[in-house]
């Protein structure tokens, strides 16, 4: 089974502006696979669709062989979602934003704190535990959306534009960071306008423009085309 199985997934939004057309993808257990295309082509309302966010008009959506629209908690179990907003409270404490979230999961209090723990100290954030978020730069909130997303240490991570608006250096640490735990097996699928960014992590790639799949391809033979 596929890690995430999309078929002819279509949305219209109320005021009738059809933002996806019906597209189809398969992001294949183990993958490190790249949603790219340009702003306004439909990258969030995917993710928006897949994480029961937006609601939508036609198609299917399955994690693992799970169709959401059959048992959406067993399918949100397997995955971990960081959307492009930073959406904690801006007065909570970091170390609280993530250890609360083990609670959405039905995490005994004790593994929430030591999972909190390892990806705080992963991510670097260990130092700021006990700071408020909105006290944070805006590449540390980023990573605040990342360790809080693993909590539940998911099978597969969507990461909306992770980099947007973190400085080079900071880029590339992230990167490093989302290898690993794609070396460990978990399933990534990220957004980017960027196709450096494609190219330099993911292995598989699905193009989007104005709602329709152009492209979905391996990133060796992408390049080739070019
Ligand atoms: P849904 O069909 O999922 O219920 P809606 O069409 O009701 O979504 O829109 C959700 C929200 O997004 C509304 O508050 C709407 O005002 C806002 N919105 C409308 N147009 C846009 C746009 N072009 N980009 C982003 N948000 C928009
Ligand atoms: P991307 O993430 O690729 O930049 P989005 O999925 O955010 O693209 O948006 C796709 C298209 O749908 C855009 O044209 C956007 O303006 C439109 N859109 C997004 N949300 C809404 C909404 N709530 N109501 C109407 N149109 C929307």
């Amino acid at each position: 089974t596929a890690a995430l199985s999309i078929k002819n997934l279509q949305k219209t939004y109320d005021n009738g502006f059809q933002a996806l057309k019906g597209i189809s993808f398969d992001v294949q257990p183990g993958d490190f696979f790249a949603l790219l295309g340009p702003n306004g082509a439909g990258k969030s309302t995917t993710i928006g669709i897949i994480c029961s966010l937006v609601r939508k008009t036609g198609g299917n959506v399955s994690i693992f062989g799970i169709d959401i629209d059959k048992d959406f908690p067993a399918a949100k179990q397997m995955l971990g979602v960081v959307p492009q907003e930073f959406n904690f409270s801006q007065f909570e404490k970091v170390y609280d934003i993530v250890c609360t979230q083990g609670g959405f999961y039905g995490m005994p209090r004790k593994l929430a704190e030591e999972r909190t723990e390892k990806y705080l100290k992963q991510l670097g954030l260990w130092d700021k535990r006990d700071t408020q978020a909105r006290m944070l730069s805006g590449g540390m909130k980023r990573r605040l959306m990342i360790a809080r997303a693993l909590i539940h240490e998911p099978q597969l991570l969507i990461l909306d534009e992770p980099t947007a608006g973190v400085d080079i250096e900071l880029r590339r640490s992230m990167w490093t960071f989302l290898e690993e735990i794609n070396r460990q097996g978990t399933t990534i699928i990220l957004t980017t306008h960027y196709l450096e960014e494609a190219e330099s992590l993911c292995r598989n790639i699905a193009i989007i423009d104005k709602g329709d799949i152009v492209e979905n391809t391996s990133i060796k033979s992408l390049l080739k085309t070019l």
